[in-house]
């Protein structure tokens, strides 16, 4: 399997709970390696233009309100088969659904406020990448 990369961000749920080293843990212990990692407050408009995807969904906006409602930790995340390592250590989007061991069983607090963000595919990786990080800012 190939050391590919991803993109992930430990939300304002997590950050309010100082739980940044908690997750970043779980992540290491998954066998993804932080080759990138900064705190942010995004603003609306970067929070609108990342869930761009999202628009046409009845809770975009509330969405945007909760990633702009406290500081974030942007991540680039490095392993084998990242994309999905990275998923399958997040757990199901509703915590009520995610297995045992997962990140968003252990610390979410709701279908919104669901603890972390993890890229569905290496090329939206590439792309939220990107968005946030410039390419000197990652250093595998
Ligand atoms: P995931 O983050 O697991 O990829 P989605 O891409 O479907 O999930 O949704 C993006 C984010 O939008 C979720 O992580 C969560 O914060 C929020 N969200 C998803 N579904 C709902 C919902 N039904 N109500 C409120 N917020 C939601
Ligand atoms: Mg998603």
């Amino acid at each position: 399997m190939a050391v590919t990369r991803t993109f992930s961000i430990i939300k304002p749920d997590a950050t309010r709970r100082n739980l940044t080293g908690a997750v970043t843990k779980m992540l290491e212990e998954a066998g993804l390696r932080v080759v990138a990692s900064k705190r942010i407050h995004m603003t609306r408009e970067q929070a609108e233009g990342f869930y761009a995807v999202h628009k046409e969904r009845p809770f975009y906006g509330e969405l945007c309100d909760f990633m702009t409602s406290g500081p974030v930790v942007v991540q680039v995340l490095e392993g084998e088969d990242a994309v999905k390592r990275n998923r399958d250590v997040m757990g199901a989007t509703n915590p009520a659904d995610a297995a045992e061991g997962t990140i968003r069983k252990t610390f979410a607090e709701s279908i919104e406020a669901n603890t972390v963000h993890g890229s569905d595919s290496e090329e939206n990786a590439k792309i939220e990448i990107d968005y946030f990080f410039d390419k000197d800012e990652i250093v595998g």
